[in-house]
This record gives C-alpha cells, structure tokens and sequence, in this order.
C-alpha cells in the first residue's frame, strides 16, 4: 500500500548511513510500490555537489548497498528523477533559502531525517525553525546516539523541545524496526499459548544476545568515547529488553506501548558491580596487522573503554520478581547473532523417571542471521528403545515458514522511514524512555570510572571473557551457543 506523497530530506545526505541504508532502503520501498511516484527525497549536505552530482551517487550507493529484486534500470532512473540535492551548512546559512524554496507551498508529509552527528541536531532544530521549515505538521528523524548519559539526553531532548512537539519527533532505534522483533509482540500478544506463562513463575530466565564479528573498524574514535554499555546496551539491548518484559498494552499505539516500555525501565534494578562483566577483545592470532587489538584499532594503548559486556539484572514487578535476566553483547565474537532466548522452568515432577532425560522448553527469537522464532518441545525419541525424552524445535524460520517473498524482509531503516511518513511512532523510542535508560546506565558507567575498572581481555573470535561464563555458571546455568 503507498504510503502518501512526501518530501523527505536527509541531513547528512552523503554519509556513511544515508548511502548504506537510508537511500539503498528508500528504492527498495520505491521498487516494491510503496514509495509513491510523487514523493522527493532531497539530499541536504556539507558536501559540495550539484544534483547530477548527487544523483550518480545515489546510484552508485544503490548498485553497491543493494536495490530490490523487482527493480531493474529504468526504474532506478525514475527513481533518481526524484531525487534532489542542497549542499547545505548545518551551522551557517548557506544553503537554507534554496532548501525553504524547494520545501515552499507543498501540501504533502514533511519529514528531516537527522542523519548527522549528534552535535548537529540542535543546529538543525534551530535553523528548520528560523526558515520557517519546522511546521507544526513536519516531522524529524534522529539519528543514534541519544545522548551519552543522562545529562546530556536532558538537553537534547530540552533543545529539540524548543522547535518541535514530542509527536513530532521520531528517535531511531534501528533494532525495532526488525521483522522479528514486532514478530515477538505478535507472539506474545496474538497467541493464547504464552502470554499465561510469561512470569517468573514459569520462566527460569530470559537472555539476551547481540553478538558482532566486526571489530571497532573506522569508527574507533567515537566508539572509545562510548563502548559497549552506551552503544548497544543503552539502546538496543534494553529496548529488546522492554519488549519481552513489558506488560500487554491495551491497544497497539504509540503511547500505549511506549507507556509499559517506560515502566520496565522504571523498575529495572540496579546492576551491581559483581554482576556485570566487561571485556576487550585482543588481536586475531596471526592476523594481527589486519585484525588488531582493541587499544590499537582505536589507537588509545591505554584505553578503559569496553568492546564487550555480559551482566545480570532483574525487573522489581509482579511478573517478573525472581527471575533473572542476562544480557551481553561484544565486538570481535565468534559469530553474528542476536538472539533473545525465554527458557522456561522444568516441569515439576517427571513421570518417566530422571534416566528418561529431562529437557526445558526453550523460546528463542533470533533476530539474525536467520530471523525467525523456535519453541523447543520435548517428544519421545522415536524408535523401541523405551520411553526416552528428546527435544526437537518447533521452527519458525521466516524463509522457510514464509517462502522467498516472505523471506524478503523489508530492512529495519525501510520499514521504519515509511512508519516515520505514515505518521506511526510505535516503534520509535520517546524522549522519556531515553531519559529512564540512562539513568539505569549512567550509575553502572560512574561506577567504573570510580573504581577505574579496566575491561578483561578476550581472545578475538570468542564468547568473551571466561567471566561472563562464570556469571552464568555460578548461578547453574549457562549462555546460548553464539552460532
Ligand atoms: P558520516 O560522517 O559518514 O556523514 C556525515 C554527514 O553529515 C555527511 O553527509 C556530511 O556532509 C554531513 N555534515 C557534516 N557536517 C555538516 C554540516 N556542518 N552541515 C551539514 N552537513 C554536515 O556519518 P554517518 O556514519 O552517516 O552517521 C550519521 C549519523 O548516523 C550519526 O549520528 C551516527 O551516529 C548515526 N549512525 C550511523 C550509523 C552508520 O552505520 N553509519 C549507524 C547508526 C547510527
């Protein structure tokens, strides 16, 4: 279904994100029909470029990042017909009155995606207020990361007030946007089958993992300014975290679901210190030229920041009291997966015996590679041997559940640029529950400073620190294979 005709403009037009996945994702939704014929995308950067200019790197960065399997030449050239260019100062006023002519007299959806350094965005805010640009009907789209800590959050969140109202203000975190992740709420809110057992007392406890290959690669500069806890866990991790926890809103809208985020938030508890593990990864044995160490990829031989970070923590409520929670995630691992994994308590007595084996019902949502949904269920292993007990999955990998045209999920950013013009805000975190994360954050982060915590070196290609098993084992359980 189209969405309605849009100008959208993207602030950071030229960079690294726009190219990768803001505009490669924009001709997909133009391939599949969704982005109307009518609509603009005007490029808004730094970059000193004319249109044609502008418009081969489109394509470019289309051929390179991936078009749509529908799309064929043509209609990338109509594509490109739709696509303009402002080389624009964020800071100055070059730039400014050509953007307003080109905004001026349209009746369609007006969305800015801030897609540039967080620096900018009050720059932004400010400017599209002065030139008359920030309407009460314009919508704007910012960029990771929110903050550094909850201070900061405060005023970004008190700047970006000043120009534009809460509704109008569309904060990205691109791991809510997956496939698998509404698929969770689906599961758990469309189902009869789980949601009565969704409590601590039928959950043993609940992991979450988001696994990375890559190391720090170009970004080192702002990542050891930032590391693990405020890059992923911050944000990613924990909306992952609300997602599973939260209680059934009563209507799948913005407020309603964004209300039972802010309330696991609220009663998430505090970590303590020998509950959280933090790692950084070493060279890759061999490779150390192309792979090198943490401190040396981020060019700092004395670097705290940590590439990795594995921690226990529980949510003071009703549902959830006495039921663990784990989460880690890490650079330089030995695979790429994400993974949120529910396993549930054993039953309480076997009726075949201990030597009939035992096995607990296992929920894992994987959000990649391979998205999709598995419910290990113990049956009896077939065959004369007696009754011994097995666990097989019950599978729902989208590719196989779905055929190809299911498989071929809409990226994160594509689904979520067409929510920002649908006017949709469910899937976009607002300013309070920003605020809320960082204020579970900051007390950990200080605390490291404090103590002035250095990270537990880990071998590239591992789980991570020998810790963070620990912090599992000494509670009798264990990680999820990384695979
Ligand atoms: P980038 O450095 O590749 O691009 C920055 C863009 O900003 C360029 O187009 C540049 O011309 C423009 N710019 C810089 N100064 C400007 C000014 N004064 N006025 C106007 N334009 C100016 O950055 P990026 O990697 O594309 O990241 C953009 C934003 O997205 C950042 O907030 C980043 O944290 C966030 N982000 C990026 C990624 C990613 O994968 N690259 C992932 C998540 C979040």
């Amino acid at each position: 279904i189209p969405v309605e005709p849009f100008d959208l403009v993207i602030f950071g037009g030229t960079g690294d994100l726009a190219r990768r996945k803001i505009l490669p994702g924009l001709f997909r939704r133009y391939c599949s029909g969704q982005m109307p014929r009518d609509a603009r995308v005007i490029g808004a950067a730094r970059t000193d470029m004319d249109e044609t200019g502008y418009r081969e790197m489109v394509a470019e960065a289309i051929r390179e990042f991936g078009g749509g399997r529908a799309c064929d030449d043509g209609t990338l050239d109509e594509f490109l017909g739709q696509i303009h260019y402002v080389s624009i100062d964020a800071r100055g006023d070059s730039g400014w009155a050509e953007l307003q002519d080109l905004m001026k007299g349209t009746d369609r959806v007006e969305a800015y995606y801030f897609s540039v350094a967080p620096g900018l965005f009050g720059d932004l805010a400010e400017r599209l207020q002065s030139w008359g640009m920030a309407d009460a009907s314009a919508r704007i789209v910012v960029e990771k990361p929110f903050g550094r800590d909850l201070r900061t959050a405060r005023d970004l969140n008190a700047t970006l007030a000043r120009y534009f109202h809460e509704t109008q203000i569309y904060r990205i975190d691109h791991y809510l946007g997956k496939e698998t992740v509404q698929n969770l709420m689906a599961v758990r809110f469309g189902n009869m089958l789980f949601e009565p057992l969704w409590n601590s007392q039928y959950v043993d406890h609940i992991q979450i993992t988001v696994a990375e290959t890559v190391g720090v690669g170009g970004r080192g500069d702002y990542y050891d300014k930032s590391g693990a806890m405020r890059d992923m866990v911050q944000n990613h991790l924990m909306q992952l975290l609300c997602l599973i926890a939260m209680e059934p809103p009563a209507r799948f809208d913005p407020d309603a679901v964004r209300d039972e985020k802010l309330k696991v938030i609220r009663a998430l508890d505090p970590v303590e210190p020998h509950h959280i593990v933090r790692g950084q990864y070493l060279a890759e044995p061999g490779n150390e030229a192309a792979q090198p160490d943490y401190r040396t990829a981020v060019d700092n031989p004395r670097s705290r920041t940590e590439s990795f970070v594995a921690l226990k923590t529980a949510i003071s409520n009703w549902r959830w009291a006495g039921t663990p929670f784990y989460m880690r995630t890490g650079k330089r691992m030995v695979a790429r997966s994400s993974e949120i994994t529910v396993v549930f308590k054993d039953t309480p007595h076997s009726i075949f015996g201990e030597e009939a084996g035992r096995h607990r019902n296992v929920l894992s949502i994987r959000l990649q590679p391979n998205e999709g949904i598995t419910l290990g269920v113990t049956i009896k292993e077939p065959g004369p041997g007696g009754m011994r007990l097995i666990d097989v999955p019950l599978d729902m990998t989208f590719a196989d559940a779905l055929g190809p045209e299911g498989a071929d999920q809409v990226d994160a950013y594509e689904r979520l640029i067409m929510d920002v013009i649908r006017g949709n805000q469910t899937l976009f975190m607002r300013g309070d529950e920003v605020e809320a994360a960082w204020s579970w954050t900051d007390p950990i982060i200080e605390g490291w400073e404090a103590r002035n915590d250095v990270p537990k070196p880990y071998d590239s290609g591992s789980t991570g620190p020998d810790a963070a098993d620990q912090l599992m084992r000494r509670d009798g359980r264990e990680w999820r294979k990384v695979s």
